[in-house]
């Protein structure tokens, strides 16, 4: 193995540590603490463990957490109705409604009731216009978490051919918006795609968001690429990325782990959303440069 290993971990806790001496600020100037609701319907078990990940960081930022649960046949009105709360609610800076949503719900409603002042997730369609025309706005958590890592990394990307593999709401598109206006040169790939091998072999950055576990080989990396895995699958071997990590750790520069790459930057992100809803939502300002 060749590649140096991004260690998004560390990083994210030195994010989440800046976020929470930022928070301090925020609470001398505000006399309260910003606050985060998370909503949970149903008991799937995954969405619980999330829930309770981000209510734990929330806490450990010294951030205010509301943490409300609904049964799995809530009738989609009593959520909708919880959101019409929480968005006048002045101790909630940010509305996060855990998905995936029980099907008697339209998850699409449910985006579109949050208040895209408060929406820390960036899914309302305010937001993800923003983003696709440069207005400022709320970015999604994880591809935002992809861009600080590639930018701690390699510094200025302008120029740089930049392979997108996925194109969901979520991840892949915004995170080929976000490399856009970083001056890259994206190509945003996906299932219908063709030869991918050869359109991946050419990027100097490779963000694989495909959910098929180790799809993306180390022959399609060029050498001194840096990749960024996305991809979080539950095989037996544990939870591997998209990416053949042994292979494309071999030719890549640097690489992602999975765990421990992308992943703790979501929460991270999620909560620097939140205090910056904050700031926004009083008119107070973040010092340049301090998350
Ligand atoms: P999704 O299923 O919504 O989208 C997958 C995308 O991959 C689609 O656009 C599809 O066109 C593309 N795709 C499928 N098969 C392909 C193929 N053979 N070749 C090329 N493209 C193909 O998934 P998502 O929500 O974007 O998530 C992607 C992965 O990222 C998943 O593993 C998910 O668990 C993970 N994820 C991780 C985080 C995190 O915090 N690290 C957050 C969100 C998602």
């Amino acid at each position: 193995m060749s590649a140096d290993i991004i260690d998004g971990k560390a990083f994210a806790a030195a994010l989440r540590a800046r976020i929470a001496a930022q928070t301090e600020v925020f609470r001398a100037a505000a006399g309260r603490a910003p606050g985060l609701a998370v909503v949970l319907v149903g008991d799937d078990p995954a969405s619980a463990v999330y829930v309770r990940n981000k209510g734990k960081a929330t806490m450990a930022a010294g951030m205010a957490g509301f943490e409300h649960r609904l049964p799995v046949d809530c009738v989609q009105a009593e959520l909708l109705a919880l959101i019409d709360r929480l968005n006048v609610d002045p101790a909630v800076d940010g509305i996060l409604v855990q998905m995936p949503l029980p099907r008697q719900i339209d998850a699409d409603a449910v985006i579109l009731a949050i208040d895209p002042a408060k929406d820390v997730d960036g899914f309302h369609p305010d937001n993800v216009g923003r983003l696709a025309i440069g207005m400022p706005g709320f970015v999604p958590c994880t591809p935002q978490g992809c861009l600080m890592l590639l930018r701690d990394r390699l510094g200025d990307l302008s120029g740089l051919d930049a392979v997108v593999i996925g194109r969901s709401a979520i991840v892949g598109k915004p995170v080929a918006q976000l490399l856009t206006a970083t001056n890259c040169t994206v190509t945003l790939a996906h299932s219908r795609t063709r030869d991918l091998a050869s359109i991946v072999r050419r990027a100097d950055i490779v963000v694989a968001a495909v959910g098929q576990p180790q799809m993306v080989k180390g022959a399609w990396i060029k050498p001194g690429a840096t990749v960024i895995d996305v991809g979080i699958n539950r095989t037996e071997a544990g939870i591997v990325g998209d990416v053949d990590f042994g292979g494309a750790a071999a030719v890549a520069a640097a690489i992602t782990p999975v765990p421990g790459g992308v992943g703790p930057m979501t929460i991270a992100c999620l909560l620097r959303n939140t205090l910056i809803a904050a700031h926004i939502r009083i008119g107070l300002h973040i010092a340049e440069g301090a998350l």
